[in-house]
């Protein structure tokens, strides 16, 4: 754990998070509020324990109370490894996992959003898992980081997806289908949201969601994107988290360039960069509304 952000740490007991029925009373409500007092002082770590895996969360305090909580979800881990690197020596849990760490480290040394990961190493977590603890935390923000694959070895480029009922394209659906795949090895799903969620909500969870990928895209600075960056599928964790959601694809670790990039820690931090800018920009935003 790098040193400088986590001074202190507070353990909550199970009991703040309760069962599973608090869960939704969890969406911007209560547990958010009852996190930040936990924190109230600029940069402090709070440890929360969780009743089911992840048991404990991490979350980093801003500079000031009240700021935005920003979910970092590094996609895949534990058993499932995602996609295999070009080189066969790296998968894509291994980088989702290094960039997660660095993009939480940057926005942690900004001090202007509190920030959580939904993995610190390398273990399983379920689709629903990941989005449950968006909802639990009552994060304003949920980042969702993977790497591409592809058969053609030329295919590169940065890509950030927003939910949508209907797939941008051909490429997006199949891409929301195998990423959603892994509900399937879940057990205990929580398809019952998409009941409870109102039509209302769900719109405007998926307009901010959209505005959140503009705003990645706008702000990604040197980092090369692939044509038309910003897609749109129906990414059963970005709908399920129940609050503005991206999935960045960083990369084609396919591609041998790509992986090169994503390996490099310098090329990692312009990546970084970007993405916090545009977390922070968006969180700015949503703390004015
Ligand atoms: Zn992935």
């Amino acid at each position: 754990m790098p040193g400088g952000w986590s001074r202190k740490r507070i353990f909550a007991g199970a009991g703040v998070l309760g069962a599973g029925a608090l869960v939704l009373l969890a969406v911007g409500g209560a547990a958010a509020a009852g996190f930040g007092s936990a924190g109230s002082d600029p940069g402090q770590g709070v440890t929360l324990t969780l009743p089911s895996p992840p048991d404990k969360v991490a979350i980093i305090e801003a500079r000031t109370p009240g700021r935005p909580l920003v979910l970092i979800d590094p996609g895949h881990g534990g058993q499932d490894p995602g996609a295999t690197a070009v080189s066969g020596d790296i998968s894509e849990k291994q980088l989702t996992l290094q960039l997660a760490r660095e993009l939480r480290n940057k926005l942690a040394s900004d001090g202007r959003v509190r920030i959580a990961l939904t993995r610190d190493d390398d273990r399983y977590l379920s689709l629903d898992q990941r989005s449950a603890l968006a909802r639990r935390l009552g994060a304003s923000l949920y980042v969702s980081l993977h790497m591409d694959s592809a058969p053609n070895p030329l295919a590169r480029g940065a890509t950030v997806y927003s939910l949508s009922d209907v797939a941008s394209d051909a490429e997006a659906e199949r891409l929301a289908q195998s990423e959603n795949q892994a509900l399937e090895r879940a057990a205990g799903s929580d398809g019952s949201l998409r009941a409870i969620l109102s039509d209302l909500v769900l719109r405007s969870q998926m307009t901010a969601s959209a505005n959140l990928a503009e705003r990645v895209v706008r702000d990604s600075g040197s980092v090369e994107l692939r044509p038309q960056p910003h897609r749109f599928a129906d990414f059963h964790v970005l709908r399920s988290a129940g609050v503005p959601a991206v999935l960045f694809e960083a990369g084609y670790i396919s591609n041998v360039d790509d992986e090169a990039m994503l390996r490099s820690p310098d090329q990692r931090a312009k990546i970084v960069a970007a993405l916090a800018r545009a977390i922070e920009a968006d969180a700015a935003a949503r703390s004015l509304r």
